[in-house]
């Protein structure tokens, strides 16, 4: 089963899939994990993404749909993309690849968010090198700068620097939000309010995907 996540950066996405992974078993698959987690590594994918995801422009289609075939490698699989698919041709690319598998996307859960809210929660986001993730206006951690979990000091992500975050806006209007368009026509969309608090948020996205797992 191929479950999309798509919304704006800062939407939720990363928190909600933790949720649903946990929940329902998925496989998660975030291409902005996997690119970070690369970088960090310093491999070869890691130093071709780097310059893209630094100044906020899309890695280039060729890199994350091979990037992306590579992991989806259990047909039987319950899997749940987060970033991915980005644009148009990701997405006519996942749908070519599911073909040969005889699978198709089966649901697109899609969490909107108005620019101004994303750009206020990109701003404000700190994260842990352990994972943890804060926010210093709605999850501020108990002691300023630290991790609650691990204690050590919190972190803005380069992209999450206000004029990175701008930019990804900026993309993710013109070239991401147009799939919401894409899958709505294919009748596999299905919508969230992605202002709402995260626990409302998960109980909407649950009560969509529960019904669907059952029915497999
Ligand atoms: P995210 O964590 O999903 O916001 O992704 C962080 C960055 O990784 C993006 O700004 C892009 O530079 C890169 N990235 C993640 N997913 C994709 C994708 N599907 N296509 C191209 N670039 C991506």
């Amino acid at each position: 089963m191929i479950t999309i996540l798509i919304g704006a950066p800062g939407s939720g996405k990363g928190t909600q899939s933790s949720l649903l992974c946990e929940r329902f078993g998925f496989t998660h698959l975030s291409t902005g994990d996997i690119f970070r987690a690369e970088m960090a590594a310093k491999s070869d994918i890691g130093h071709k993404a780097a310059e893209y995801v630094n100044s906020g422009k899309l890695v280039p289609d060729a890199v994350v749909t091979e990037m992306v075939a590579g992991k989806l490698d259990d047909p039987q699989g319950r899997y749940l993309l987060d970033g991915f698919p980005r644009n148009l041709a990701q997405a006519q690319a996942l749908s070519g690849l599911l073909a040969q598998r005889k699978a198709a996307v089966d649901l697109v859960l899609f969490l909107d968010l108005t620019p101004e809210e994303a750009m206020k929660r990109l701003t404000s986001r700190r994260i842990c090198p352990c994972g943890e993730v804060f926010n210093v206006l709605s999850r501020p951690p108990q002691t300023e700068g630290k991790c609650d979990k691990c204690g050590k000091d919190l972190v803005q992500r380069e992209d999450d620097s206000e004029g990175t975050a701008r930019k990804r806006l900026m993309v993710y209007e013109d070239l991401t939000r147009p799939l919401v368009a894409y899958y709505k026509a294919e009748g596999v969309l299905q919508e969230v309010d992605g202002g709402s608090s995260p626990e409302t948020v998960a109980s909407a996205l649950a009560e969509i995907v529960a019904p669907q797992l059952g029915a497999r």
